[in-house]
Order: structure tokens, then sequence, then C-alpha cells
């Protein structure tokens, strides 16, 4: 099993250990544009003396110590370079399935494009500010895309974010909050879900599809984060004597293949966003018909063929007109 993934920050290289060590997996290809920084240390698998390394040479290292026998693939590169998109798309259509630990919205549109593009299921896991919990979001192929899933969450796409960039993806980045930095411990917990929720891709049960789990009700919030929690929590609280959304099916079955599905996990009590640490709230967000990326409204891609040929078309039309 072939991992493409995006990301090895702090949470990104929390989620490649893990999902690293599973012995069904055997080749990772992994994205990554930054250098090992000095306050990236603490919370962080490398040592100081690995500061001013490229991140995407430390991950290859670590991960070949581990397992030797995995073949890794390590791309200093921007996921969002135009310049880099086919090499990109070939990745995504060598894999089996994505991990997306980026830190901006910019990098997470570029993954879900490249991934829907190639057909390939893939995972994202992302912490909230102050590591007082996280989502893990699971994409299939043909369902609602990541543009789908931050309209749900009332995200917004920022280009250019302000201040140094966080480890491990910013909800509320667009949002002009000070920032508090998520514990390692924090973080640990929500890349061991995503971790559980990637390798459950394959066959293990994952905890995005399981029973139980608190009412979405419960959600509740303000300000930065709280704005997509409570739209998340609106929309998905079921109707009036009805039944809470059942467990996922197996993938490709029904119309629940069209749902990504959402994991938010609780890592702490925030008065006027989660009651209570450690609880969990699963949501289906799905496909949008008015999506721009993936609905009926969005612009046909036309293939190179198909363009020619509409070209030659037009200007048949010209001549004979
Ligand atoms: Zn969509």
């Amino acid at each position: 099993m072939h991992v493409f993934q995006v990301g090895a920050g702090s949470g990104g290289m929390a989620v490649l250990d893990l999902v690293a060590r599973d012995p069904r997996i055997t080749r990772v290809t992994l994205v990554e544009p930054d250098v090992y920084a000095a306050h990236n240390v603490y919370r962080h698998l490398f040592p100081p003396s690995a500061v001013g390394r490229m991140k995407a040479e430390l991950a290859a290292e670590w991960v070949r110590a581990i397992r030797p026998d995995l073949a890794f693939d390590a791309v200093v590169a921007d996921i969002t370079d135009p310049a880099r998109q086919a090499e990109f798309a070939r990745m995504a259509a060598e894999c089996d399935v994505g991990v997306c630990a980026a830190d901006n919205e910019a990098a997470k549109f570029a993954f879900d494009a490249l991934m829907r593009a190639a057909g390939k299921p893939w995972t994202l896991g992302e912490v909230l500010s102050g590591g007082i919990g996280g989502w893990v979001h699971r994409f299939s192929p043909g369902g609602a895309c990541y543009g789908c899933v931050a309209s749900h969450l009332q995200r917004e796409v920022k280009e250019a974010p302000s201040g140094p960039p966080p480890d491990y993806s910013a909800p509320a980045a667009a949002q002009p909050e000070a920032r508090i930095p998520a514990s390692k411990a924090s973080i640990a917990v929500i890349a061991g879900l995503h971790a559980c929720a990637t390798l459950g891709e394959q066959s293990l049960p994952s905890p995005l599809a399981g029973e139980g789990g608190e009412s979405s009700s419960r959600v509740r919030g303000n300000g930065a984060s709280a704005n997509e929690l409570r739209g998340a929590a609106s929309r998905s609280t079921p109707p009036p004597g009805g039944e809470a959304p059942p467990p996922s099916p197996a993938r490709g079955e029904g119309k629940d293949s069209q749902a990504a599905e959402s994991l938010l996990f609780s890592l702490q009590a925030v008065p006027g966003v989660f009651d209570a640490p450690f609880r969990a709230h699963r949501f289906r967000i799905p496909r949008s018909p008015a999506c721009l990326t993936c609905g009926a409204a969005a612009a046909p891609t036309l293939s190179g063929e198909q363009l020619d040929g509409a070209v030659a078309d037009a200007l048949a039309r010209l001549g004979a007109g």
C-alpha cells in the first residue's frame, strides 16, 4: 500500500511515524517544502542538531531507520507550486491513499484537486488552535470535496497566512486571533486518530465509521474556530424525531459514499465550544450540488483533446459564417 502524504510538520510527522509502522504500508511519497527550524524542536521528533535541514529529508531518514524495507520518496516542494502539478498528479495516480497534514488552506485545496483527479481516497487531520481538540476528515473518490467541507464549516481560503505558519493545520487561520500553540500531547492524539482513519481506509475499523460518540448538538461555539463548530453542529443536527446519521457503510456503497466523514474530538472543556473534554462528534458532510469545485455548478474541465476539438469547431463555424 502506497501512501502519498503532504506535510511533515509536528502533526504530519506524528501521523507518518504511525502510518509507516504498519506492515501493509510498503511505499511513502512525501511532499514538504520547509526547513526544520529551532521553534519546531519542542514538539517534533527530531533533535536540535537537525535544525537547518529539510523536513522531508529528516522524515525520510526517520522512516528508513524504522522500516528499512519501505520505499520512501522525499520531495522538497510546495504542493501548490503550479510548475510541478504534473509531477504531483503522477504521484497521486500512483498512490493508494492520500494523507494531508498541510498547514494552510491553499495546500488542502491543492491536495484535494490532485486526489479527486486521480480518484483516490484521502484523509485530513487538523488540530484546533490551542490544542483544544481537532478534526479528522476522510474523503472518498467521487464524494464531497474539501470545498464542500470547508464551506460547510464556514472556512475561508487564505492564500497567504499572516505570521508564522502553525505546524499542523490552521482551521482558524483566517481569523485575526492570537494563536496559542497546541501541545505535542494534543497533536499526538489527533495524529493518532488521523493515522487510524488512514489505515482504516483499507480494512481496519475507522474511528470515523463506528457507533457512539456525542451528539453533535453538544458542539457550540463562538469566536474564531467556533464559527465552524457552530456551522457543523447546526447542519448536522438530526431532524426532530429523526435518527442520527447511520455509521458509514463500506467504501463505495450507496449514497453515503457521497459524504465526507468527519470526526471532531474535544481535548479540553472550553466554554461556548466544548462542553467536556474527550468527546467525539461525528459528522457526515454531504456533497453540495452548489459546490464550485465538485458540484453540478462546477465548470466542466476539458481535456486537451476536447479543447482542441472545441477550438476546431469554433474556427470551422467562423469560417462557414
Ligand atoms: Zn465539493
